[in-house]
């Protein structure tokens, strides 16, 4: 028997093709929001951004907000949700804050995106007068360590609380690692004195999260790559936690981020429900990927549907007199790049938990009636 729809854990996640975001609805009727995305100014019409749905869910507080790491397609859209809702907690990821976020922010501007580094600095700056005004709690998160509920008892019981959230990664290592090649490119002005890493390499720091509510354990990767996992694997005596009931696929699907040990070990009990969200400029997921989630997963769903079907000849059109060229141009892209963002069907993955591991999942289709089905 389903517990009742109102204490269950409501996961929805959000992510049309660029971006990702995760807003949960905790039992107790509270609300949090992991990575953001906002579609203003975008052509896309048939996606609904993290802001706009909390709305039509008549959210003003969230009781935690949490940023994995600086990269566009997770925070973009965030700095509405400072502005406009009343923010418990904001988690962010590791190391960066005063002068080192400044080094930060050139990076970017060394990779020609200027646009995220104002941005970024923008989002982090109003956070940081927040903090200084005490109307927000920032925590730069590091695994592995409890980060919710927040208070906790030294040297006696743990208060009781229905939902525990475990920061996984990053580990204290890889954020060093991390810091110290950031601001070892640029002198005290912030000139740059050698290149700057790539853009992927922020994926280094990305926050992972364990929630568990009961026996029910919920793992959201972020762009958690496997060597961030190996770093905190090797903090883990008691790896069964990670066998899981849910898995937010890291990385939306990259060969960088999964692994067979590491899916292994989230279904070494049971095969846990895995959504994803595509990053389609980026040609991911990876069908090989796909292919290993599918083998260790009992439901593999997408907010973009359409990456999860099989590639079959008819998809392409190959009629008409240049089928042969178009063919051997598929087998040479061998990916997703056909797909473009304006040409995906996006919709929301609805996970609904109870606390004793059983989930149920629904995709929500974004068209009229859309507010009805929320
Ligand atoms: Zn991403
Ligand atoms: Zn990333």
């Amino acid at each position: 028997m389903m517990q009742d729809n109102q204490s269950m854990l409501h996961l929805y996640v959000l992510g049309p093709g660029v971006g990702e975001s995760i807003v949960i609805r905790l039992p107790d009727g509270k609300w949090g929001v992991i990575d953001c995305f906002c579609n203003k100014g975008g052509s896309s019409q048939s996606s609904i951004d993290t802001f706009d749905f909390l709305q039509r869910k008549h959210v003003d507080a969230l009781e935690f907000l949490c940023l994995t790491h600086p990269h566009h397609d997770h925070y973009s859209g965030m700095i509405q949700l400072l502005e406009n809702l009343r923010i418990k907690n904001f988690w962010q990821f590791p190391e960066m804050c005063g002068d080192d976020l400044l080094y930060l922010l050139q990076t970017f501007r060394q990779t020609s995106k200027e646009h995220e580094a104002t941005a970024l600095g923008s989002l982090l700056g109003l956070a940081d007068r927040m903090r200084k005004q005490k109307q927000l709690d920032i925590e730069y998160v590091r695994g592995v360590s409890q980060i919710y509920p927040t208070s906790v008892t030294i040297g006696g019981s743990s208060p009781v609380s229905e939902i525990a959230i475990w920061a996984l990664a990053p580990s204290s290592g890889i954020s060093a690692d991390y810091r110290s090649k950031i601001t070892a490119c640029f002198d005290k002005d912030y000139r740059l004195l050698s290149k700057a890493p790539r853009h992927a390499y922020h994926n280094y720091i990305s926050i992972a999260l364990l929630m568990m509510y009961g026996d029910t354990h919920i793992l959201l990767g972020g762009d958690t790559i496997i060597r961030s996992w190996k770093a905190t694997l090797q903090k883990i005596d008691n790896k069964s936690i990670l066998s899981v009931d849910f898995v937010k696929v890291g990385h939306h699907g990259s060969a960088n981020a999964n692994d067979l040990p590491l899916w292994e070990l989230f279904s070494s009990k049971r095969k846990p429900i895995a959504v994803i969200t595509p990053f389609v400029s980026s040609r991911l997921p990876r069908q090989n990927v796909l292919k290993l989630i599918r083998q260790h997963s009992s439901d593999l769903i997408s907010t973009c549907p359409e990456v999860l079907e099989p590639r079959t000849r008819e998809r392409y059109d190959l009629s008409g007199k240049n089928s042969q060229k178009k063919l051997a141009t598929l087998k040479k892209l061998k990916c997703h790049s056909y797909i473009t963002r304006s040409s995906l069907n996006t919709g929301i993955c609805h996970v609904r938990f109870d606390n004793n591991g059983h989930g149920e999942t629904e995709f929500l289709h974004i068209g009229n009636n859309f507010s009805e089905t929320l």
